[in-house]
C-alpha cells in the first residue's frame, strides 16, 4: 500500500497526543512522538508520506508483521461471535489458544495461565514460585528486563529500575554470562560459563538456599543486549535449581514465538525445561494484548486442590486468544519460523558481520534468527561504549546521529543505550532484509564519525 500524505490530519493526531497522552519511559515535554498513519507487513508510514522499514517490530512483538489479513479476519470473526467472556468460563478461543501454546512449549509445561502482557506474566510466575516453595527470595540477573509493573521492574536488572525501586524486597541480583563484557575475567565461553555458574551457586549459598524461591532468567536476554548464553549455562542453572529445590523461571516474553527461528529460545538448548515460562508479544504479534505463564506439572499440582490466589478480569480475553490461534497457524502454515532461522543465518547474520568489518564503530555482532544486536563502541580495543549508559542530550549525540541517518534512509532502527538491535518481523523478505542492511550501512557511517 502506498501511503497518502495528509499532514493536516497528522498535525491533529499529534496535537491531541501532546495534549493528553502520557507516554511510557519519557520526560513528557522532551519527546516528539511521530504520528503514524498506517502499517502493513514490515513497513509503517507517517502522515507526511515517509515510509519506514521497521527493524524494531514495534517493541519486538510484531513477529508476523503488521495487519496480517488472516489474523485481522480472525479478530473480526471473534468480535462478531463473542467479543468477550469472563475468565471463569471455558470458551473456544481461550481453550484452543491454551492447547496450541501448551503443545509447543517444551516438556510438561502443559497448563497456561493467561495475562494481559509480559510484566504481569512475570508477576504471576514469581507469585506461583513463592507459593509453590514457601520461600520468599527471587534471584534475577543484572542486564535483564522483565517488565514495568512494580514487582517486574524490581526484578529487572537494568538501570531503569532505579527511579522506582522500592528497595527490591526479596530480590537478589547476580551476573549472568556475557563474554564481551565478562564480569569473571573469562577468556572464552567455557570459562565464562563455568565461572558464571560458580558465581550463581555462591550467591545461593550466601543467601541461604532454603530462602530462595526462584531463579528468573530471560532465555536469551533481549532488551539488555541479546546475549545468547554459552553452551551448558542454562543446563547448569537447571541442575542448580534441582539441587536446591528452586523454581526455574525462563522469561520468553521477547525471545519466544519465532523470534529466534524456533517456537521458543529454550528450544536451542537441548534438554532444558524450566518450571515456569512466561510469554507475551509474539504469541499474537501484539494485535490484541496477551501474555501468560506456561506451568509445569509439579507447580500446577500445588494448585490442584488449593486455590491459586490471583487473577485478571481479562485473563484469556477471547479477542486476544483468537488472534493467538490465528497467529500460531500463520507461523506454521507460512513457514515463519524457518524464514526467521534461514534469513538470520544466511543473510542478516553474514550481512551484519560484513558491516562490522567495514565500520569501526561496531564492537560486536551477536544474535540468531531475527534477534540481533550490534554493540557500538568508541574504541574497539578498549570496548568503551559509543555513548555512556543512559546517555541523554549531547552525551547521546552519536546514537542520535546514527538514528537520524537510518531514518533518512528509510529504516526505523531499534536503539538502546550504545546498541542497535536488528529485530525485524520474522516474516521479512529477502529483499526487505537487503534494503535494511543497506540503510544500516549508511547509518553506521554516521556512527563511525564518533569513533575515537
Ligand atoms: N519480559 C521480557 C523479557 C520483556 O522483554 C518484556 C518487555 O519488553 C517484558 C517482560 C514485559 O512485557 P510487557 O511490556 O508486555 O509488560
Amino acid at each position: 500500500m502506498t501511503p497518502q500524505p495528509n499532514p493536516q490530519a497528522g498535525a491533529a493526531v499529534k496535537a491531541a497526543d501532546r495534549a493528553h497522552v502520557f507516554h511510557s519511559w519519557s520526560a513528557q515535554e522532551l519527546i516528539d512522538p511521530p504520528a503514524i498513519a498506517g502499517a502493513e507487513g514490515s513497513y509503517f508510514w507517517d502522515y507526511d508520506g515517509n515510509r519506514y522499514l521497521d527493524f524494531t517490530s514495534g517493541l519486538v512483538y510484531t513477529n508476523i508483521g503488521y495487519q496480517h489479513p488472516k489474523v485481522v479476519a480472525a479478530i473480526q470473526e471473534q468480535a462478531a461471535t463473542m467479543t468477550t467472556f469472563a475468565p471463569a468460563y471455558a470458551v473456544e478461543a481461550r481453550s484452543e489458544a491454551a492447547r496450541l501454546i501448551a503443545e509447543r512449549t517444551p516438556g510438561d509445561l502443559d497448563k497456561i495461565f493467561f495475562t494481559n502482557g509480559g510484566a504481569d506474566a512475570v508477576e504471576h510466575a514469581v507469585r506461583m514460585a513463592r507459593l509453590h516453595t514457601g520461600r520468599a527470595k527471587v534471584l534475577s540477573a543484572y542486564r535483564s528486563y522483565h517488565g514495568g509493573t512494580q514487582q517486574a521492574i524490581n526484578i529487572t536488572g537494568d538501570p531503569r529500575r532505579w527511579a522506582s525501586d522500592t528497595g527490591s524486597a526479596g530480590v537478589v541480583r547476580f551476573w549472568a554470562p556475557f563474554l564481551y563484557r565478562s564480569r569473571f575475567y573469562a577468556e572464552n565461553e567455557r570459562q565464562e560459563c563455568e565461572r558464571a555458574l560458580q558465581h550463581l551457586e555462591d550467591t545461593i549459598t550466601f543467601e541461604g538456599p532454603q530462602t530462595v524461591a526462584a531463579i528468573i532468567l530471560e532465555t536469551i536476554p533481549g532488551t539488555a543486549g541479546i546475549m545468547t548464553p554459552p553452551p551448558g549455562y542454562l543446563a547448569g542453572v537447571r541442575e542448580i535449581c534441582d539441587r536446591y529445590g528452586i523454581v526455574f523461571i525462563l522469561d520468553e516474553v521477547m525471545a519466544g514465538f519465532g523470534r529466534t527461528g524456533k517456537w521458543f529460545a529454550v528450544d536451542h538448548f537441548e534438554g532444558v525445561v524450566p518450571d515456569l515460562m512466561t510469554f507475551a508479544k509474539g504469541v499474537n504479534s501484539g494485535y490484541v494484548p496477551l501474555g501468560g505463564v506456561a506451568i509445569s506439572g509439579a507447580v500446577a499440582e500445588t494448585f490442584a486442590r488449593r486455590p491459586y490466589p490471583g487473577g485478571l478480569t481479562y485473563s484469556g480475553h477471547p479477542l486476544a486468544c483468537a488472534a493467538a490461534v490465528a497467529t500460531i497457524h500463520v507461523m506454521e502454515d507460512e513457514g515463519v519460523l524457518d524464514n526467521a532461522a534461514r534469513l538470520g543465518a544466511e543473510l542478516i547474520g553474514p550481512g551484519l558481520a560484513d558491516l562490522a568489518e567495514r565500520h569501526p564503530s561496531v564492537g560486536e555482532v551477536r544474535g540468531l534468527g531475527m534477534f540481533w544486536a550490534l554493540e557500538l563502541v568508541r574504541n574497539r580495543e578498549t570496548r568503551e561504549p559509543l555513548v555512556p549508559y543512559n546517555a541523554t542530550g549531547e552525551a547521546n549525540a552519536p546514537m542520535a546521529a546514527f538514528g537520524a541517518a537510518a531514518k533518512k534512509n528509510g529504516l526505523w532502527p531499534f536503539i538502546n543505550m550504545n546498541r542497535t538491535h536488528v529485530v525485524p518481523p520474522c516474516t521479512i523478505t529477502e529483499s526487505e532484509a537487503k534494503e535494511g542492511l543497506a540503510a544500516l550501512d549508511e547509518a553506521l557511517t554516521a556512527a563511525d564519525e564518533h569513533v575515537a
